[in-house]
Parts: structure tokens; C-alpha cells; sequence
């Protein structure tokens, strides 16, 4: 073997896996099983005391689950990762291990549609409390912080807006107020950006959109970046006091620079119990494999699109990084070299009814309420995901009801553009 570190499109196909020991099976098996037979009683013993590695019930770990979070760390430079059932249950298991009752967290205000809700709903009923910042307003996280704000949560590329985030710089302001930077990372992919080379201390993903790829399996994972000192001024209790659940034992100091998954893995999803089921990994890792190739033909069938809609005469504004007029070229260019994603708005002339007109209309796009999909997507997001927010605060996170959104698929792009243009006539 040469000293070559493998690209990563390599680490895409092979990153976590190796020919099963027992069979020689090439693809990562569905270990299809609930629970693990021990060795012997002082085996069981260990693993239970987190003083070994191995398998005792899929709800906490399982092998085919762990070859995709192997994957999943690789790729996006983290040290270790954790899968669990959804990208909501990741955002739960996550902030569980940082917020105690009565803490806050600052999140950017263009978020998706399902994430404002769970912040400022069900987080509510647990004591933690969501402080909104505007993330084209760097200051406006640093007037956020206060002495219980315990983690900043951005989106790389912002859901539904498709706008890209400058995380070095909400980064920094993190670092100063001593709290940890989660990125989801879900609209970018590790292929488009890498949030731990900014500055990112943990990245979640919603596996159901571009990793998985294919719209058929609902996951999400937990990277760790390894970079946060936990143990500072008492502020991370789960990660840095002795837990009683396991003999007093203390996460960082047995685990250091991947203490925090195992956090999220021994006290989040054991106790909170949202665990991926191995035939999802299965599906997910095997789209995982081709999430190069088709990241690149997302990107340029969206940006195709993107110019087709800017020069059509019933269209209002297109809102696409990848477009060098729109405000976010300069960033998109710095993170996301390779492309601006797939998802982005657009807003017409006609307002809310030509919106909802234009998704009755199309044909070879489905409307539905999803995006990363090998197939086009459709929506209007005032109507849908974004309906219980009120007028202001549509329009804040980028959802205003001239505005319809589209995720762009791996199709031919002239076939795209063709269904677009019947659907909004001349
Ligand atoms: C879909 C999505 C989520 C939630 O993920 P689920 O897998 O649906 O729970 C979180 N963040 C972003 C950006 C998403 O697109």
C-alpha cells in the first residue's frame, strides 16, 4: 500500500467497510438482530461498563449502523459519529448532552421548516430555549450570547433559502463565548463542504436527503469534530462529571477527542432510544457510495435551471448561490466551491397564487414536502412546511408566499427545464 491518503471519493465507497469475517460477503451486511451474545459473563460485564468495544442491543449499537457512521466521520474529518433514526433525533440527542433546564442555545434564524418548529416547540417543554440570530448579521450572534447560552446551531446551506452560511466567522464568535458551533450539514453534504475544516465542533445530518440519496430511507447522524474542551468551568456536566449510570466514570477523561459521541451514543440514544434500523444504514451506505458523482449533477442541473428561471419573464428574483449575480456568490465561492447545492428559491411575479398554480402544474417534478432526492422536487413553502409560521417570520427565514421551492435532481437537465417552462406559460 502506498502512504497515499485516499480521496475522497474513495472514502465514499469504502470508509468503515471490509469483506464480512465470517462469510467474505463484499457488501456491508444487514445484521438484521436486536441483541449480541456475550463471550462470557466478565465480557458482558466490560461492555456494560464501558470498559470495552462491542455489541450488546441494536438500540445502542449495531455493526451494519457502524460501518455508515464510520463512513459518515471519514468523510465529513470528524472522529467518530453516531447514526440515529432521523435528522430531527440527531438534533435532540445532540443538544440533550449540552443543555440542562433553563440554557439557551442561539440558532440562525433561515433554518428548516422542521427545525424552527422542534426549537421553539418541543424544545420549549424541555427548558431549553432557542435565541434567534440572523446569520447575514455576524453581530447579531454575539449580542446572543449570555452566561446559559451553551451551543450556536447553524445550517451550512440554508433550508429553504439556499443561502450559505459564513461559519469561520459564527466560528470565532463561538470560540470567544467559550460554546461549541453545530453545523447541519444536510443541504451541502460532506461533498460540497466540510463544516470541521471552518470551524465546526459537531455536524448533524438529516441522512434522509442528499447522503441516502435515493428518498427512500428517513436517517440522521451525529459527527464529531474532537476539537471542544469540554471539562472548562463545569459548563458541560454530562461530558465532564462523573456519571453514576456507569460506575462515576467521566466521558471526557476516558474518551477525549470522541467523548462527546460516545455522549450522544451511551447517555442519548440509549436513554431517548431514536435507533436507526440496520436495514436503513444498509440503504443509506449504498448511496453513500455514489454521493460524488451525484452531487456534481445536482449542482449542475440546479445551476442550469437557476439561469433558465432568471431570464424567464414571469419570474420575480431567483435566490441561487451559483449564480454570480446573487448576493451569496462571494461565499459560495469560498465554501462551496464545487457548487451551490441543489436546493434553492425562486419567487414569481403572480405571488402566492402563482405558486401554488405553478406546483399544479408541473409534471416531471413531484411536490412534496422533501429534498435530496434523485428525482425533482417541488414546493411552496408558505403553503406547506412553513404554513404555521406568520407572515414576518416566513418572509424572515426566507419563505415569504411568492416563493416556491425547488430541489433539483440528477434528471436531464433539458428535460428540467422544459416541464418548468410549460409550467409557468409565456
Ligand atoms: C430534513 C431536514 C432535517 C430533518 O431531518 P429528518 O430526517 O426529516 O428528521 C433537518 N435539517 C435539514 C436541513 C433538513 O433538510
Amino acid at each position: 500500500m502506498s502512504d497515499r491518503l485516499p480521496g475522497f471519493s474513495t472514502l465514499a465507497v469504502h470508509a468503515g467497510a471490509q469483506p464480512d469475517p465470517t462469510t467474505g460477503a463484499c457488501a456491508t451486511p444487514i445484521y438484521q438482530t436486536t441483541s449480541f451474545v456475550f463471550n462470557d459473563a466478565d465480557h458482558a460485564a466490560s461492555l456494560f461498563g464501558l470498559q470495552a468495544f462491542g455489541n450488546i442491543y441494536t438500540r445502542i449499537g449495531n455493526p451494519t449502523n457502524a460501518v455508515l457512521e464510520e463512513r459518515v466521520a471519514a468523510l465529513e474529518g470528524g472522529t467518530a459519529a453516531l447514526a440515529v433514526a432521523s435528522g430531527h433525533a440527531a438534533q435532540v440527542v445532540v443538544l440533550q448532552q449540552l443543555l440542562q433546564p433553563g440554557d439557551e442555545f442561539i440558532a440562525a434564524r433561515k433554518l428548516y421548516g422542521g427545525s424552527i418548529n422542534q426549537f421553539t416547540h418541543a424544545f420549549k417543554s424541555f427548558g431549553w430555549n432557542v435565541v434567534w440570530a440572523d446569520p447575514d448579521d455576524i453581530a447579531s450572534f454575539e449580542r446572543a450570547v449570555t452566561p446559559r447560552t451553551k451551543a450556536i446551531f447553524i445550517e451550512s446551506i440554508a433550508n429553504p433559502a439556499g443561502s450559505i452560511t459564513d461559519i469561520e466567522a459564527i466560528s470565532t464568535v463561538g470560540r470567544k463565548a467559550g460554546v461549541p458551533l453545530i453545523v447541519d450539514n444536510t443541504l451541502a453534504s460532506p461533498y460540497l463542504i466540510r463544516p470541521i475544516d471552518h470551524g465546526a465542533d459537531i455536524v448533524v445530518h438529516s441522512l434522509t436527503k442528499f447522503l441516502g440519496g435515493h428518498g427512500n430511507s428517513i436517517g440522521g447522524i451525529i459527527v464529531d469534530a474532537g476539537t471542544f474542551d469540554w471539562s472548562t468551568g463545569g459548563k458541560y456536566p454530562m461530558l465532564s462529571e462523573p456519571r453514576p449510570e456507569y460506575h462515576g466514570i467521566r466521558l471526557q477523561e476516558t474518551f477525549g477527542n470522541f467523548a462527546f459521541a460516545i455522549a450522544c451514543r451511551v447517555l442519548g440514544l440509549r436513554d431517548l432510544g431514536p435507533a436507526l434500523s440496520p436495514f436503513n444504514a444498509f440503504m443509506i451506505l449504498t448511496g453513500i457510495e455514489t454521493l460524488p458523482l451525484r452531487m456534481q449533477k445536482h449542482c449542475d442541473n440546479a445551476k442550469a435551471v437557476a439561469e433558465f428561471l432568471a431570464g424567464h419573464p414571469a419570474v420575480a428574483a431567483v435566490n441561487y448561490a451559483g449564480l454570480a449575480s446573487d448576493k451569496y456568490n462571494q461565499l459560495a465561492r469560498k465554501y462551496a466551491p464545487k457548487g451551490a447545492g441543489a436546493v434553492f428559491t425562486f419567487s414569481l411575479k403572480g405571488g402566492y397564487d402563482a405558486g401554488v398554480s405553478l406546483v399544479s402544474k408541473l409534471q416531471l417534478f413531484s411536490h412534496l414536502a422533501n429534498v435530496g432526492d434523485t428525482r425533482s422536487l417541488v414546493i411552496h413553502p408558505a403553503s406547506t412546511t412553513h404554513s404555521q409560521l406568520d407572515d414576518a417570520a416566513k418572509v424572515k427565514s426566507g419563505a415569504g408566499p411568492d416563493v416556491v421551492r425547488l430541489s433539483i435532481g440528477i434528471e436531464d437537465k433539458e428535460d428540467l427545464i422544459a416541464d418548468l417552462e410549460q409550467a409557468l406559460g409565456t
